[in-house]
């Protein structure tokens, strides 16, 4: 995922990600979830430009001003895990919206684990600091796609196929994953990913629309009714599918075609919501 390398600055993309299905096996002791989910990642990329200091210090400025730029942000935790002195400097550059369910943070973390562990030469292993700092965070050290269970931290790549083509619609409102988990109940038949995963090594649209599902999505609905509006406004334009992502807020027609998509865009009522055109990625990058 490193784009470029210079002495001492590295520049790294973190793409967003899109939940193609997403079911509930089990509550666990620890209040988190089990789940089964399939997940791809898209051509919504943040992009991390990080500077060794020699400082003990972790520096982090932004084009988001709403964005927590201290020890709470997920790539500071990140830093401080690999490196607890710090001795970074990092210009984060936000596309990926937040509380979007689109795993913009998470992949800015996972990106950070990669970049400052090829900057320092450090040869840790990172996939147990990726779980620790969030569920959706392992899925992007192994791109283009995975199918995520535990909490979704144990990730087994997924195929890819063929290209995939998407229209993402992202309300105002925000969907908190915690929010959205309160209100969600473990089903006692659970439904298959099976055509969703065939239908993404394949390379087969429709067989993917068959399969797509999400069991967090009335959650979200629930959360914030905008997201239901939305899902219905993307319906209508008549992709094959449309879906929350994660937790949303960010809902997704899947389309068969790279036209199709263009077409849904541009009958996709003009409202204060962000529109983007987008598709999945297939190999790492
Ligand atoms: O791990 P992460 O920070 O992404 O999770 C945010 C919140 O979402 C958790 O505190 C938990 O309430 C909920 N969650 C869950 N089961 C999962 C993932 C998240 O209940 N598999």
């Amino acid at each position: 995922m490193i784009v470029s390398a210079h002495r001492t600055a590295h520049v790294v993309a973190a793409p967003a990600k899109l939940n193609l299905f997403l079911e509930l096996t089990g509550k666990r002791p620890d209040g988190y979830h089990d789940l089964e989910s399939l997940m791809l990642t898209v051509d919504l990329f943040d992009t991390l430009e990080l500077t060794a200091t020699g400082l003990d210090t972790v520096r982090i400025t932004s084009n988001d001003p709403a964005l927590p730029t201290g020890e709470t942000n997920l790539v500071t935790k990140a830093i401080r895990r690999l490196r607890p002195a710090g001795g970074v400097d990092i210009v984060l550059t936000k596309r990926i919206p937040s509380e979007a369910g689109m795993g913009g943070g998470s992949s800015d973390a996972a990106a950070t684990l990669v970049a400052v562990n090829a900057m320092f030469d450090l040869k840790a292993g990172i996939a147990g600091h990726a779980a620790a700092l969030g569920s959706d965070v392992n899925v992007f050290l192994t791109p283009p796609a995975g199918w995520c269970t535990g909490r979704g931290e144990i990730v087994d790549p997924a195929p890819v196929g063929g290209t995939f083509h998407f229209v993402v619609v992202k309300p105002p409102v925000g969907c908190p994953t915690g929010e959205v988990y309160k209100r969600v109940a473990v089903p006692n038949v659970k439904r298959s990913g099976r055509d969703a995963r065939d239908g993404l090594a394949t390379g087969d649209a429709e067989k993917l629309a068959a399969g797509l599902f999400n069991r967090l999505e009335e959650a979200a609905f629930a959360v914030a009714p905008a997201v239901r509006a939305v899902r219905d406004r993307l319906l209508a334009t008549r992709p094959l599918a449309a879906q929350v992502t994660g937790s949303g807020s960010a809902v997704f027609a899947l389309c068969g075609t790279r036209e199709d998509a263009i077409r849904v865009a541009g009958e996709y009522p003009r409202t204060d919501e962000r529109v983007y055109v987008l598709r999945g990625l297939e190999r790492d990058r």
